[in-house]
């Protein structure tokens, strides 16, 4: 699933479609949210501690999306890609929320409460860097994914996605075939 809120880069979707792809996704879902903005795009909201690429409730709202599409489909699980780095950051991803929303939605639905739907985010203990090294390790075609929060059809290397992908894939100590070997000029 792939949420195309107010704002995301076009080579960020080209690059889920890509990747959905090559994994042989049978349906990857693209939702449509123009109205909902990153805090940059929301004037006068600037929220202490959180990046600007903070979405308010961004992940009550997806979720909320996935269980519906859980429940058209009979599934049991929703994994979410979640890792540690973003849960030092953002309360949306705390064990106490997906505790809650489990439990919200099982009240809230008998078919997902029949079907037992648990959310299940693999990558929570792991940091950026350790997830760069079991994608690795997984064959995780870096080539096709995206980092940069500009729209272009190359990365930048200076906005904060691209600079914080060159230390990831230098701390795990792989090179990534988008920026060959940029990351060892970065301090
Ligand atoms: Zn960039």
């Amino acid at each position: 699933m792939t949420f195309e809120y107010m704002g995301i880069a076009s080579s960020e979707l080209a690059a889920a479609k890509a990747i959905a792809s090559r994994a042989g996704v049978i349906e990857h879902r693209m939702v449509r949210l123009p109205d909902l903005k990153e805090a940059a795009d929301i004037p006068g909201f600037r929220p202490p501690g959180l990046p600007a690429t903070y979405i308010p409730l961004r992940n009550s709202i997806f979720y909320a999306f996935a269980a519906s599409y859980a429940e058209e489909k009979g599934a049991g699980c929703i994994v979410g890609g979640h890792n540690k780095d973003d849960t030092d950051v953002f309360a949306d991803v705390s064990p106490e929320f997906f505790i809650s929303l489990q439990r919200a939605l099982w009240n809230g639905s008998r078919i997902l409460r029949k079907n037992r739907l648990k959310i299940t985010s693999p990558l929570k203990r792991l940091r950026k860097p350790a997830v760069v090294r079991l994608a690795a390790s997984l064959g995780v075609p870096f080539e096709l994914t995206w980092s940069c929060h500009q729209d272009s059809e190359k990365h930048c290397w200076k906005c904060d996605g691209c600079v914080t992908r060159l230390r990831c894939f230098r701390e795990a100590g792989i090179v990534d075939p988008l920026a060959g070997l940029k990351w060892e000029k970065i301090t």
